[in-house]
C-alpha cells in the first residue's frame, strides 16, 4: 500500500470514528428534552470556571489547606485552650519586657479637666525622657538612631519651628515646601547619576518608599496583562516588601544568598523569573549584613527579560554615593548601570534628616507615572493643580511656568 492511500484509509477510519461518536452522544440525548441539555452545559462551565478559580489562586492549596488544618486544631476543645494558654503566655511575657512604665507611674487616659500650662507640658515631656533606659547617645544602637552632633539638633529644630505649620498639599500656599521638595530630588538624583529625565519623589520613609515602587511596577504588570504579578528579591531585602506585596496583592518570590558572599544568587533569581514577574530587587546595602547584591549581573537580568530593577539603598544610600571620594571605590549600583529604574533611599537615616523622610527616585519619568494615585472625582478638590516636577539637572533651564 502506497503512501496515499494509507493516508486515504486513516481518513475514513477517522470520519468513521467521530460518525460514531456523535451518534453515540445522540442516542444519549434522545431522551432528554432541550432545556436539560442547556442547563447541564451552563452548570457544568459555572463549575469548572469555580473549580478552577478555587485551586489555582495566589496562595498556593497547599498553603491554604494548612491554614484551614490549624484553623480546625484550634476548635477542638483541649487542644484549642492550650495553644491559647501558650499565646497569652508569650504576650505576656512580651508586654513585661516592653513595659515603659516606671513606679508610680501610670497612662493618661482622658484629657485634664483643665487644660495643663506650656511649663506643665514641658514638665511632662520631660517625664517621658526620662522612660528611655538605653542611652544611645553612647552609641551602639545600630540601625536606631543616625545622629549628627549638638548643633546638627538645633538647626533640625530652628527649620522644624519655622515650617510647622505648613502643608505640602497646598503648594500654592507654600511654594518653598514644593521648591525644598524638589530639590532634595534632584540633588538625590544627581547623586546617583540619574540622567536628565531621572525623578522621583519625597516620602514618609524607607517603607513608604518601597511600597511606591512596588505600586508602580505593580501596575505596570497590570497594563502587560500580568493577573498575579510578583515581586523576586533576594532573601535579605527588608520586610517593607513583604508590607507591598501584602498590601498590593503581589507574590514576594524569595532567592536565596550565595553562602560565602551573602550577595543574591543570581541564578537562581534567573530561574525564579516567570510570565508574572513584575521586578527584581537588590539592596546597596541589605540591613542582615550589610552585604551590596551583584546589582551589576541582576540588571543584565532585567535588560534581557525587560523588567524595572529597583535598587534599595534605604540603609546606605547616602553613605555609597561618598564611597569613592572617601578613598573606597564601589562597583556601580545606581542609575549609571542600565537596567536600574529605581532606587529608595532614606534621607532620615545617613541623610541625617530627622525621622519621616526618604526619597523615591526613577530613572525616567514613566515609571513615577504609575506611582501615582488619581481620583478625579472627588468632591474635595475642585480646581486641579498641576503635578509637581523636580527642575531640571544642574545647567538646565527650569521649564517655563515653573518656579
Ligand atoms: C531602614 C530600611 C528600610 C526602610 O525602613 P523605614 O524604617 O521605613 O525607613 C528599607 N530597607 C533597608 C535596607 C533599610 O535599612
Amino acid at each position: 500500500m502506497d503512501y496515499w492511500s494509507a493516508l486515504e484509509v486513516y481518513r475514513e477510519m477517522v470520519l468513521l470514528y467521530l460518525d460514531q461518536g456523535r451518534l453515540q452522544v445522540n442516542t444519549h440525548c434522545s431522551d432528554l428534552e432541550p432545556w436539560q441539555i442547556i442547563g447541564a452545559s451552563v452548570i457544568t462551565t459555572l463549575g469548572a470556571v469555580w473549580i478552577n478559580g478555587f485551586l489555582f489562586q495566589q496562595e498556593s492549596l497547599l498553603s491554604r489547606i494548612k491554614k484551614l488544618c490549624f484553623r480546625l486544631v484550634r476548635k477542638i476543645p483541649f487542644v484549642g485552650a492550650t495553644i491559647q494558654t501558650q499565646l497569652n503566655k508569650a504576650l505576656d511575657d512580651m508586654s513585661a519586657s516592653l513595659c515603659t512604665l516606671k513606679e508610680g507611674m501610670s497612662y493618661t487616659k482622658q484629657l485634664p479637666s483643665k487644660g495643663l500650662s506650656q511649663s506643665q507640658v514641658l514638665d511632662k515631656i520631660r517625664e517621658y525622657e526620662t522612660l528611655n533606659e538605653v542611652k544611645w547617645k553612647n552609641g551602639c544602637v545600630s540601625g536606631t538612631v543616625y545622629w549628627g552632633d549638638e548643633s546638627l539638633t538645633n538647626l533640625l529644630v530652628k527649620v522644624y519651628g519655622d515650617f510647622a505649620w505648613s502643608n505640602p498639599l497646598h503648594p500654592d500656599i507654600f511654594p518653598g515646601v514644593r521648591k525644598m521638595e524638589a530639590e532634595v530630588v534632584r540633588m538625590s538624583c544627581t547623586l546617583f547619576h540619574g540622567g536628565p529625565n531621572s525623578c522621583g519623589a519625597v516620602t514618609s520613609g524607607g517603607t513608604e518608599s518601597i511600597l511606591m515602587a512596588c505600586k508602580a511596577y505593580r501596575d505596570m504588570a497590570y497594563e502587560r496583562g500580568i493577573k498575579y504579578p510578583e515581586i523576586v528579591a533576594p532573601v535579605s531585602v527588608h520586610a517593607a516588601f513583604d508590607k507591598a506585596a501584602h498590601y498590593f496583592r503581589m507574590k514576594l518570590v524569595h532567592i536565596p544568598l550565595d553562602k560565602k558572599t551573602m550577595k543574591v544568587d543570581v541564578k537562581a533569581m534567573r530561574r525564579a523569573i516567570n510570565k508574572n514577574t513584575a521586578m527584581l530587587v537588590c539592596s546597596a546595602p541589605q540591613f542582615p549584613h550589610g552585604i551590596i547584591d551583584p546589582i551589576e549581573e541582576v540588571a543584565k537580568l532585567a535588560v534581557r527579560y525587560s523588567l524595572p530593577l529597583h535598587v534599595d539603598a534605604c540603609l546606605g544610600g547616602f553613605l555609597i554615593v561618598f564611597m569613592a571620594k572617601a578613598g573606597y571605590p564601589l562597583a556601580p549600583y545606581d542609575f549609571r548601570v542600565k537596567g536600574v529604574t529605581s532606587i529608595s533611599a532614606d534621607t532620615h537615616k545617613y541623610g541625617y534628616a530627622p525621622k519621616g523622610s526618604s526619597v523615591i527616585l526613577y530613572s525616567d519619568k514613566k515609571y513615577r507615572h504609575y506611582q501615582y494615585f488619581v481620583a478625579p472625582d472627588w468632591q474635595g478638590e475642585s480646581t486641579p493643580r498641576p503635578l509637581w516636577q523636580a527642575p531640571g539637572p544642574e545647567g538646565s533651564s527650569p521649564p517655563a511656568g515653573r518656579p
